[in-house]
């Protein structure tokens, strides 16, 4: 069972109460591969496909707008490792270059790879947790909706 926790906020002179949603705890289920919501059912449909609804708590998550932020975390993070374990390396043993490109090449790739949902689901989770786009509790604005999604005219 989950307890929903609630907080009271005041915006503007009106106040209202809104279930309470705990930044590091959205982000840990997200990286987990869980809905941020009630951290049960699924996030990831598909490796980066998202599920269209949480199967335990009907939460809609293909609103998210992860975009290009979670490759820009992964290569952040990989990037420092491998420049860092290749410089290091290179300060130990003497290998040419071929012999590091063999080995950091692999490395990143899968570094890469296996962050990238991780990462992602965090991502998600975080913008559950702030409200953001399609998980306030309110439609998107107008100036939030993509080009594509303009209503006709
Ligand atoms: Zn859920």
């Amino acid at each position: 069972m989950t307890v929903v926790q609630t907080q009271k906020i005041s915006l503007g002179g009106t106040s209202e109460i809104r279930e309470e949603r705990p930044v590091g705890r959205s982000m840990r289920r997200g990286f987990l591969n869980t809905c941020p919501a009630c951290g049960q059912g699924k996030l990831f449909a598909k490796f980066l496909r998202t599920v269209d609804h949480c199967a335990c708590c009907d939460q809609r998550l293909d609103d998210h707008r992860a975009d290009d932020l979670p490759p820009y975390i992964v290569i952040t993070i990989v990037g420092h490792v491998m420049v860092g374990g290749y410089m290091a390396t290179d300060l130990v043993w003497s290998l040419n270059s071929w012999q590091h490109l063999a080995i950091w090449a692999p490395l990143t790739i899968l570094a890469s790879v296996a962050l990238m949902q991780p990462v992602k689901g965090a991502v998600i989770g975080l913008q559950w947790a702030l409200r953001m786009h399609g998980f306030g509790d309110k439609p998107d604005a107008p100036e939030d909706r993509l080009p594509d999604q303009a209503p006709p005219r």
